[in-house]
């Protein structure tokens, strides 16, 4: 499966389904908005996570699984299992990884290296070394694999040690990407980094290009599309379409990372729990709540604009969190969006929302200069000066 395939069905509720394997990291990247590092424990049961895919069918599954973190490769027997049960039931996986075991020394905070367990060594001339084999079997199991690199990554994995672990997955049939976030269209560090990859592989790899945000690694997926000057109209909320399950199991409709973190979890952003639901119960909630069919076609300000009787709190997203006890929206959403025609405003917004494939996606959610490269092989980004400056 290739990252346009995957970043085509973002835009489509329940398609998809964010399973955060645990909240440990090696790494200590200064961005890191889920608070990962190598001593935090809290992750689901993998019992409960089995359980949980374990449920799909033929007949109801998602089309896609990502399988995420903190690094789901810390539990790579649970992300192989996991991807082959979900495979099972005809769903397609991509893995996430912040590449800790790519490292070949120097980084700090413990990674995969050398001896028994095969550090990945070499420059691109020489890509001698092996994937660790628990990690090499998680990524063989899944369709499709992805790294994430950006300026802070990059003070813990090197470039190139990223780029010889990824030559290395390739070469096993792995259809790849490279997530890259940087701060605009027009930063410099962002063209040398697709420049440099565009040099490496040719063309070949892919990338999903993010603008920096304060959301975790999971939620670079989507974001909520940008709000013009009325702070009120409406402007949907992509980031409600792909359940998330947090790290103690509760299943969240969006990847906001407040949402997957504080608890209680607003009433309308909670899906179940991993324990006690199956996916089905949870696809239905996700598909059949009103207030989620707003968020996904008006938004959050106009849902309390229009319904809202409380406060409405700063952002974008506090604002959608905030509409959690407020029996006005829910009484209002229901009226509007609780029926059939709820239904169709939903496919209506997910058909816009896909119309341009995966390219629209980026453009509107992701660092719009660099959508073409979301398809491998894609055509040629415009010269510098020449990009959407944002
Ligand atoms: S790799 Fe990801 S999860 Fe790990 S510290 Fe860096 S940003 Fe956090
Ligand atoms: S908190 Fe609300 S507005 Fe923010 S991403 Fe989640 S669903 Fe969307």
């Amino acid at each position: 499966m290739e990252l346009a395939e995957l970043v085509a069905r973002r835009p489509f509720p329940a398609a998809g389904l964010l399973l955060g394997l645990t909240r440990r990291c090696p790494l200590s990247c200064a961005h890191c908005s889920t608070g990962s590092d190598l001593f935090t424990r809290e992750e689901p049961d993998a019992g409960h996570l089995e359980r949980f895919v374990g449920s799909f069918t033929t007949e109801n599954r998602p089309d896609v699984v990502m399988l995420t973190g903190g690094e789901p490769l810390l539990r790579p027997a649970l992300a192989e299992r996991l991807s082959t049960l979900a495979q099972g039931a005809g769903s397609r996986t991509a893995l996430l990884s912040g590449m800790f075991f790519a490292r070949s020394g120097g980084g700090r905070g413990g990674g995969v290296r050398g001896g028994r367990s095969g550090g990945v060594r070499g420059g691109r001339s020489g890509r001698r070394g092996a994937l660790p084999p628990a990690v090499l079997r998680a990524i063989r199991s899944v369709d499709h694999f992805s790294a994430s690199l950006d300026v802070h990554h990059e003070r813990e994995v090197s470039r190139a040690d990223v780029f010889r672990a990824l030559h290395l997955v390739r070469e096993e049939g792995v259809a790849v990407s490279l997530h890259l976030t940087g701060t605009g269209g027009s930063d410099p560090y962002l063209a040398d980094l697709t420049r440099a990859v565009e040099k490496e592989f040719g063309g070949r790899v892919p990338c999903l290009v993010n603008e920096v945000r304060p959301f975790g690694r999971a939620a670079s997926w989507a974001r909520a599309a940008r709000t013009g000057p009325d702070p009120e109209a409406a402007s949907p909320c992509s980031m409600a379409a792909w359940p998330v399950v947090a790290f103690d199991g509760r299943v969240l409709a969006c990847c906001n990372q407040d949402a997957v973190d504080r608890r209680p979890a607003p009433a309308h952003l909670d899906l179940g729990h991993i324990a006690e639901d199956d996916w089905a119960t949870v696809r239905r909630r996700a598909l059949e709540s009103p207030v989620l069919r707003m968020l996904r076609t008006v938004g959050p300000a106009h849902l309390a604009a229009r319904f809202g009787s409380g406060p409405r709190p700063g952002s974008y997203c506090d604002g959608c969190r905030a509409l959690g006890g407020d029996a006005a929206v829910a009484a209002g959403a229901q009226a509007v969006a609780g029926g059939a025609a709820g239904e169709l405003l939903d496919l209506t917004a997910a058909m816009r929302g896909s119309r341009e494939g995966a390219q629209g996606v980026v453009r509107r959610h992701g660092c719009a200069a660099y959508a073409p490269l979301v398809v491998a092989g894609g055509p040629a980004l415009p010269e510098a000066g020449e990009r959407d400056i944002r």
